[in-house]
């Protein structure tokens, strides 16, 4: 403001002078436009000094400047300073980001838009092979796994894959893409090899030591029959005793059938050919209500009559332990409806039953395996706590989905939701 004010008494002043000069002389008007000219051009120079000191970057002291622009020289040099400040900053950041994520044992890859690779970190390098020379290369043309192509295609990354190493085939990976800013997309890989074989260990494990326990139980449960059907009267005590035996026998046996189900789930290929669900259920329906004592409580309906691609066996298996559940967990005299329907994306199978039902919180734990809600029933309900869990397993390899929906003392509903692609 100061500059201004001092620049406009100068130009006052000359005004005055020009216009005494003038008066004194009778040329008031070549002299006005004397100094006219003469500002004009001094302000051109000044502009022309100006625009050579900015277009080689303003580097440095501004040149020597009078009035008005000794003050825009200095406010572009302060603004140039503090610009320069925060660059500094910015690339100590970007350094030390660059330096925290070389440090990082999960390779790093930032994708630009065209799958192009961007950046990459030291691990990117070592589990996926990248060269520092492959920047600006698609990552497709580089790591060729069908799988990872089709992940990247896709655009659908709320899920993981999981592929070998390109560099190690007995390295395990598990790759994640995360899209941010402008369709750039972040590329994580996580070494998963040891986890892979403690899982491989656990199942083997379970496989067999279920199949070993098998052989010994029979033993045993063929002693027990054959010494209940000793002549003779048992003694109080005995008959008791041989009957906990019996019971907890059969217990047994439920766990380890189920258990070697599940981890043949885990580990055995299914059979897939075209399954005629109405038939299967028709079947089901009949069996479980024999089994349960339940004559007549079924009400079937087939909405539909789709036939899906699947393994007969591990459908049957699901199907009729979600039937068995319903029976078991209501009232003796309650209805269980069996609808097969179709909806515009799904085949679906609904169990529905007016029985106890399953809170809230509970819903999403159901299907762990061993667990058992610990409701205060009025007959103990016998079971092994791994049926939903098979089931579940038996649909994840359907492509299929359990929906559970549940009212506490109302009933539940249990859907089975197969997509329409499964129809045959
Ligand atoms: P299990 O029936 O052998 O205990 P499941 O895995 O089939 O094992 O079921 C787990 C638990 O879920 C059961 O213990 C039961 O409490 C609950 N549940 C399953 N089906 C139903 C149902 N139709 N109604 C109410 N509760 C159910």
């Amino acid at each position: 403001m100061d500059a201004w004010k001092k620049e406009l008494g100068v130009a006052f002043l000359l005004l005055l002078g020009v216009s005494l000069v003038g008066g004194i002389t009778g040329l008031f008007i070549p002299l006005l436009f004397l100094l006219s000219i003469s500002l004009l051009i001094w302000q051109v120079v000044q502009i022309s000094r100006f625009e050579r000191w900015i277009s080689n970057g303003g580097r440095g002291k501004y040149p020597k400047a009078k009035g008005i622009w000794e003050d825009i020289y200095y406010h572009v040099y302060l603004i140039k300073k503090s610009e320069k400040k925060r660059k500094k900053k910015l690339g100590k950041i970007i350094d030390q980001f660059r330096k925290s994520t070389d440090a990082l044992p999960d390779a790093a890859v930032v994708l630009g838009k065209e799958d192009e690779i961007e950046w990459a970190n030291t691990a990117a390098k070592n589990v996926l092979g990248l060269q520092s020379s492959d920047r600006g290369q698609r990552i497709p043309n580089l790591i060729r796994f069908p799988v990872f192509v089709r992940y990247l295609k896709s655009g659908l990354f709320n899920e993981s894959i999981i592929m070998p190493s390109p560099t190690n085939s007995n390295i395990t990976l598990t790759v994640k893409i995360v899209s941010y800013g402008a369709g750039l997309r972040l590329l994580l890989a996580q070494d998963i090899t040891q986890l892979r074989k403690m899982e491989q260990m656990r199942k083997d494990f379970v496989a067999n030591v279920s199949h070993e326990l098998r052989t010994p139980l029979t033993v045993l449960k063929g002693y027990l029959e054959t010494l209940q059907e000793l002549d003779g009267p048992l003694s109080p005590l005995l008959t008791h005793s041989f009957q906990q035996m019996q019971e907890q026998s059969e217990r047994m046996q439920y766990l380890i059938d189920d258990l070697l189900l599940l981890s043949n789930l885990e580990t055995q290929p299914k059979k897939t050919h075209c399954v005629d669900i109405p038939a299967l259920l028709g079947k089901i329906c009949k069996e479980s209500e024999n089994i349960n004592n339940s004559v007549g409580r079924i009400e079937l309906t087939l909405e539909t009559n789709a036939h899906i691609y699947g393994d007969e066996q591990e459908l049957r298996s699901a199907f009729s332990n979600l039937v068995g559940n319903a029976l078991k967990y209501s009232p003796k005299e309650s209805p269980v409806q069996v609808r097969w329907h179709q909806s515009q994306q799904n085949l679906v199978l609904d169990i529905v039953d007016e029985g106890e039902g399953i809170s809230d919180t509970e819903i999403p734990r159901i299907t762990e395996r061993f667990y058992r809600i610990d409701v205060k029933r009025a007959h103990k309900v016998a079971g092994t706590g791994l049926g939903l869990a098979i089931i579940k397993h038996v649909l994840l390899r359907h492509d299929a989905l359990l929906v559970v929906t549940s009212e506490l003392y109302k009933g539940s509903t249990f859907s089975c939701c197969f997509p329409v692609e499964r129809k045959c």
